[in-house]
């Protein structure tokens, strides 16, 4: 039995170094890896946003660590919030005693006497979960920015991954005392050498078999197979995965129900584009993420990535990436890569996060499908295509397979399941 697997980001690499079957990896790009790559400029490396490795499943943690083996760094975050001018710790609501002593009072009063109603979207959600002040400082305009959508239109499914602090966190907060949130991303790992792309490097072995530069144009059910072809080479497999977006592999297949086709083409995703800019100085090096929700700057994230790895910068410099969600039409969309990195130094150095005259190098990378969005329509919409897929036999695995807000760790651990089930039960 021969698998094709469609796409050949993270998730669809580990599912090779997983399955016992033989299979061919077929992707679009010079390079394995999708959203887990790492690019380098001038001795400068970067991810496509900030990218670090923890997991809530000690079984992908493990892996990780025996992948990445010597190779891994363990980092410890330090996160924080750019607001108004000052650095709160993040997240926000274990961070308030940094604002001034009324903006923490009403965080914490508002925080504390709340009788918001229950929650439909992800607006009041923050309301009511977070109270007035937070909500308004912080999470509605960060939302708003980073969904590139007003958070009255965005869904509650995702929403279990923002954890809730307990009260005890606030309260001790407000008054100054060190509390520590988010608990389970506060430590992680990252490889030393290579960037994000070295985990996938560790998941290629020396007999795995990856077509790169063959982009998937059409794939037909014949007999007893599966045809999957980029327009010139025809490709033949007993059973298929898809590991590349869903809004790209709907246009492959044939007959594909009307309702289907709108069900996915309705279904909203976010383009991030990564714009790096290197110094000729260490001041970018203390910190590992800083989230911006000043509407006017156009970053909602920047990571300093030398605080990652001193290999992806030079000695004596370094350097950020500024994470931007756009969507084609948005006038930060349309700008050319020289103007939107023009734009991000600018509001950088208005806020004082760098000196212009510092850069030495930039870069810029876009990819078309950075973030899902659950909109309203998500899970209606998500469950039409999915069933679909099932009924005509296609697995569907990976981020943009499946439409769903999961990280490299997710990935993995679905790659996994998926390929032990396939070992199990399927006949060679
Ligand atoms: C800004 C940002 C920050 C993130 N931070 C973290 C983090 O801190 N930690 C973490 O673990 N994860 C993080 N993630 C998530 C992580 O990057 C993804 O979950 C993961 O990379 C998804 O892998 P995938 O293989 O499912 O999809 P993708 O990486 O999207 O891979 C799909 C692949 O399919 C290929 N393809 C597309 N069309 C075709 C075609 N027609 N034919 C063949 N191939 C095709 C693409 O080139 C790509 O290689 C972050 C993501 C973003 C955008």
């Amino acid at each position: 039995m021969k698998v094709g697997i469609l796409g050949g980001g993270i998730t669809g690499i580990a599912i090779q170094h997983f399955l016992r079957h033989p299979s061919e990896v077929l992707e679009a790009e010079t390079t394995p890896g999708g959203l887990c790559r790492t690019f380098f400029k001038d001795g400068f490396g970067y991810d496509i946003g900030g990218h670090i490795l923890f997991s809530k499943h000690e079984i992908i943690n493990q892996l990780v660590e025996k992948l990445l083996g010597e190779n891994i760094n363990h980092c410890k975050r330090n996160n924080k919030i750019y607001y108004n001018g000052r650095f709160v710790k993040y997240p926000f609501e274990n961070g308030i005693g940094a604002l001034d002593k009324h903006e923490a009072y009403d965080c914490l009063i508002d925080y504390l006497k709340n009788d918001f109603a229950k929650p439909t979207n992800l607006k009041e959600w923050c309301y009511y979960t977070f109270g007035k002040s937070i909500a308004e400082k912080y999470l509605i305009p960060y939302n708003d920015k980073i969904w590139n959508l007003s958070s009255e239109q965005l869904s509650l499914e995702w929403v279990d991954r923002i954890p809730k602090p307990p009260v005890d966190d606030v309260v001790k907060s407000a008054m100054g005392i060190e509390t520590e949130g988010y608990l389970h991303q506060l430590f992680f790992k990252y490889p030393k050498i290579g960037g994000m792309e070295a985990l996938v490097r560790c998941l290629i072995k020396q007999e795995s078999n990856v077509t790169c530069n063959f982009r998937v144009k059409s794939i037909r059910r014949m007999k007893h197979e599966w045809a999957v072809s980029d327009g010139q080479t025809t490709k033949h497999y007993d059973k298929i995965i898809v590991a590349f977006p869903i809004h790209e592999a709907i246009h492959c297949f044939e007959n594909i129900p009307s309702t289907v086709k709108s069900a996915v083409e309705n279904l909203r995703y976010n383009t991030i584009n990564i714009a790096m800019l290197g110094v000729n100085n260490e001041s970018l090096l203390d910190k590992s993420a800083i989230y911006i929700p000043d509407r006017d700057v156009v970053t909602h994230r920047i990571c300093y990535m030398g605080y990652f790895s001193k290999q992806l910068i030079k000695p004596g410099t370094s350097s950020l990436i500024a994470e931007i969600t756009t969507n084609p039409g948005d006038t930060i969309h349309e700008l050319s890569n020289a103007s939107m990195i023009e734009k991000v130094a600018n509001d950088l150095d208005r806020i004082n996060l760098i000196q212009k005259q510092d850069i030495i190098v930039s870069d810029i990378t876009r990819m078309k499908y950075g973030y899902p969005v659950y909109d309203l329509n998500y899970t209606k919409n998500t469950k039409i295509f999915k069933e679909y897929f099932s009924s005509i036999d296609v697995t569907l695995c990976g981020r943009f397979a499946e439409f769903d807000y999961i990280n490299s760790d997710e990935c993995l651990r679905r790659a996994m399941v998926l390929s032990t089930h396939w070992n199990e039960s399927l006949q060679t």
